[in-house]
């Protein structure tokens, strides 16, 4: 390839099986997770180690990435190797109850804490972006996403139909509008029409159009908007679900649909918005996009802003007309207020909208991954989780589909959403199943740093709190402290993710099921902490429905106790 630094062979890809080059599973674990995140069937631009979210890197540059990969094969299981925004820079003698890997990615000081200034210290060396589980080695292909956008698009439809409304409690009848179809992006398609809705998403690179097709996760393509609608309007007027890639560009496609009053129930918004390099301008080619943006960023951020400000008019234009419309967590409010739009933040972010009464039960994205990179490992942990919540008819039916629609990016993975105390439970029988043998080699036990317990962003997971802690950032810090202190196998500290620079602190962790004894422990407390730090953040703010779960699971806040 073309990285004169780099000296392993690329593309890389996860090692399989069940014979390990580290000195144990633990370290392995985040040997195959990293290069995982950039086998190219994960990553949207892995030659450049980019991962999802505009520039989300896994490590700095491929000479740091093939000195992570032998410090992790050198690392003994009570060493500790440090890693400052995607480059290893120290190796420590810890314990074996420490994780193996501690990550910070993307930190700057506050007044510091902006795109230029990181974008000055990125082009001296200094740093990476990191976005959430990019730089944290847990990214698992558009899945990741997908199952939150479920849960989210699901929401939206109990709210639009109630049991009387167009669909029942599913998007059957509606018609959604979005736009981006990249690494999050990408899910939304499926999501909609797992929900039996139809969305329309448009999306300025042609390629990624074609790669969500191929993956199966979007049905149709066109460059039209006339045949866009016409095909929306057929299989709305059948209830039969529907997505379709439209080729263009959001700024200009929004507002000529709300021009022609298009029958649109539905609309969000998931470019790469939090990061103005890494949202189109209208009227600049897609040929010419990256040059102009490496050339002149100032200019191209100014032209991207004010085309989102347009692009924002137009979605309050159909708010106005009578649409739920929701800001997909991607900033696109903030950039359009930023360029002038009053109007920007009229619609809510989906986190209240949506997601808030879930993360009060310690629920989030729970996911895990097949490091034996068999199929049926993940089949049988599919199974376990059926098994564990016989009653949760909607968990089930979302593993049922995801096993039938879901293709496998990478290391065949699974996500759902669980809760206080399912997690723990999911996590210690699947390490027994690693033990019994029954699955053939560790699972890597991880989440999105969009969870309950463990991000401050007060433009999406903290957006509208209760008492007005949306910017508070102990949480996320206090949440790796506890995840370092309980035993998982790497921990990890953001900045930025998701919303951009200045606008989030979050924390990851990854907890690795090894059918060890030792790993039975670290898992039971780690996958009881981490969701609990959400249950205490929320009942902190005042949420009836956390002290709730707080009382129901022993989860023990000691301003309730006195
Ligand atoms: P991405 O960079 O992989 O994809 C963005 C896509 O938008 C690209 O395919 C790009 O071609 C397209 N695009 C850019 N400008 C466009 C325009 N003007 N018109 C049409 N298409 C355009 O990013 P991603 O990983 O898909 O993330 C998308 C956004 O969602 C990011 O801002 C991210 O931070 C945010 N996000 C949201 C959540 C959530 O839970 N809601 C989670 C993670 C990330």
């Amino acid at each position: 390839t073309t990285h004169n630094a780099a000296s392993g062979p690329r593309p890389v890809r996860a090692p399989r099986g069940t014979a390990i080059s580290a000195k144990g599973w633990q370290q392995e674990a985040a040997l195959r997770m990293l290069h995982n995140n950039l086998d190219p069937e994960v990553a949207e631009h892995p030659d450049d180690l980019v991962v999802y979210g505009g520039t989300g890197r896994a490590a700095r540059d491929w000479h740091s990435f093939d000195r992570i990969s032998a410090s992790l094969r050198d690392l003994e299981a009570d060493e500790t190797l440090l890693v400052q925004s995607g480059r290893p820079v120290g190796i420590m003698r810890t314990h074996e109850w420490a994780p193996r890997v501690l990550i910070a990615n993307s930190n700057l000081v506050g007044d510091w804490a902006n795109w230029e200034e990181f974008r000055r210290l990125e082009a001296l060396g200094l740093t990476m972006y990191g976005q959430m589980t990019a730089g944290s080695w847990i990214y698992i292909g558009t899945q990741g996403i997908l199952q939150g956008t479920y849960e989210t698009f699901g929401a939206v439809a109990r709210k639009l139909g109630g049991s009387d409304g167009p669909g029942n409690g599913t998007l059957a009848g509606t018609i959604t509008l979005t736009a981006g179809l990249g690494g999050m992006g990408g899910a939304q398609p499926l999501a909609v029409t797992m929900n039996d809705g139809v969305a329309i998403v448009v999306e300025c690179d042609s390629s990624r159009i074609d790669r969500r097709i191929e993956h199966r996760y979007l049905d149709a393509r066109t460059d039209s908007i006339d045949e866009a609608l016409r095909l929306a309007v057929e299989a709305r007027d059948a209830r039969r679900p529907l997505s379709i890639g439209l080729l263009g560009n959001a700024a200009e496609v929004v507002p000529e649909l709300l021009r022609r009053g298009a029958p649109i129930d539905i609309v969000t918004d998931q470019t790469s918005a939090h990061d103005p390099l890494a949202c189109l301008p209208v009227g600049v080619p897609f040929e010419e996009w990256r040059d102009y943006a490496a050339a002149k960023p100032e200019e191209f951020t100014e032209r991207a802003r004010a085309s989102m400000a347009v692009h924002v008019e137009a979605m309050v234009g159909f708010m106005d007309a009578g649409a739920e419309v929701f800001d997909y967590g991607n900033s696109i409010r903030g950039e359009a207020q930023t360029a002038g739009f009053a109007r920007a933040f009229d619609f809510p972010g989906f986190v209240p909208a949506y997601i808030r009464p879930l993360f009060c039960e310690g629920k989030g994205p729970f996911r895990w991954a097949a490091l034996s990179g068999d199929p049926k490992d993940i089949a049988r942990t599919d199974q376990a989780i059926c098994e564990l919540f016989p009653d949760n008819e909607h968990l089930i039916r979302w593993i049922r589909m995801a096993g039938e629609r879901v293709a496998y990016q990478g290391l065949p993975a699974r996500i759902c959403w669980l809760g206080q105390g399912e997690r723990a439970a999911a996590g210690l029988r699947f390490n027994e199943l690693v033990a019994s043998g029954e699955i053939s080699a560790p699972i890597a036990i991880g989440r999105d740093h969009l969870d309950t317990g463990s991000v401050a962003s007060p433009y999406r997971e903290t957006e509208a709190m209760k008492d007005g802690s949306d910017a508070i950032a102990d949480w996320p810090l206090l949440n790796a402290l506890v995840n370092t202190s309980s035993g998982a196998s790497w921990v990890s500290i953001h900045h930025g993710g998701g919303v951009g620079m200045g606008r989030s602190i979050h924390a990851g962790q990854v907890t690795v099921a090894d059918g060890t004894d030792l790993a039975a422990m670290k898992l039971e407390r780690v996958l009881t902490n981490d969701p609990a730090m959400g249950v205490i953040r929320h009942v902190d703010a005042g949420y009836p429905e956390a002290q709730e779960v707080a009382r129901r699971h022993g989860v023990r806040v000691p301003m309730s106790e006195g």
